[in-house]
């Protein structure tokens, strides 16, 4: 498999609002319309208490298209009262998310350690085909997104594309598919397999970006900036425009390390590395 085409412009360029946690939302916008990035993928916390009209209004003036919302899921727990509580929580999302007119709502799957996997899986599913009739209705769709292993424990029992893609085909419904992270899935040998059965079966929904530093120092919050680290990004990419993805690339980078940064200079150079590494 060839390495993907070089990247010209920003024009497919896409920032998770957790990149630049420093920044209130409306700055964010800001910054990112200044420097001419398309895509921005809101978390929750940057928009709490923030009227949607004014969300939607500021998305507007800065020219910046919503791509996603960030993050549902959660769905396993040893304790039933718990697992009702995340539905409910994924339906406020999915409202939040209509409002904001954010078409796609991340799933970070949830794990309870205190049960097996496979169990933790089964509510996985139970939960997601509760809550599709509703992003449907509200038409916003749903996005699984694998995880690395690490975060077997608490965050994700669905850790592999292959698990991924075997949940969405399980419920083959236009409005549930997956959301490619190259941190949680670079090293997997059967990666550029899985990734074009994710895009046969038309459920590559969503790709983020960034890089695994060498040493990682936090298993959370050392991400690094595309060309950094040791992920074959242009490989990968590559892999995802040859399954017929023509979405946005999206940068979700968590790192203590840049959040205390000038948050300009590391736009600055966020975008140099998007250009030149990604
Ligand atoms: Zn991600």
């Amino acid at each position: 498999m060839e390495m993907a085409p070089e990247i010209k412009n920003l024009e497919r360029l896409c920032i998770h609002t957790i990149t630049t946690k420093p920044l209130e939302f409306e700055e964010a916008c800001a910054r990112y319309s200044a420097l001419g990035v398309s895509g921005i993928s809101i978390w929750r916390d940057a928009v709490e208490g923030l009227d949607p009209g004014k969300v939607r209004s500021c998305l507007r003036e800065n020219q910046l298209t919503p791509v996603s919302y960030v993050r549902g899921g959660f769905f396993p727990s040893i304790d039933a009262e718990k697992r009702g509580a995340a539905i409910a929580n994924n339906i406020n999302m999915l409202e939040e998310a209509s409002e904001m007119d954010i078409p796609l709502l991340v799933l970070v799957c949830g794990a309870d350690p205190g049960q097996s996997l496979k169990t933790s899986r089964e509510q996985i599913k139970k939960g997601i085909e509760t809550i599709l009739p509703v992003a449907r209705r509200l038409n916003v769709k749903l996005a699984i997104e694998p995880l690395h292993p690490m975060y077997a424990d608490s965050r994700s029992a669905i850790t592999s594309l292959k698990q991924a893609n075997q949940m969405a085909e399980y419920f083959n419904d236009d409005f549930l598919g997956i959301a490619v992270d190259v941190y949680h899935l670079w090293f997997d040998e059967d990666l550029e397999n899985q990734v074009k059965r994710c895009g046969e079966n038309k459920n590559l929904f969503a790709y983020h970006i960034c890089d695994w530093n060498v040493p990682t120092t936090d298993m959370l919050l050392d991400r690094g900036l595309m060309g950094e680290g040791c992920i074959p990004l242009k490989q990968i990419r590559g892999w995802v425009e040859a399954a017929g993805f023509s979405g946005f690339y999206e940068v979700e980078i968590f790192s203590t390390r840049f959040w205390e940064q000038d948050q300009n200079l590391f736009l600055e150079n966020l975008v140099k590395a998007y250009i030149h590494h990604s």
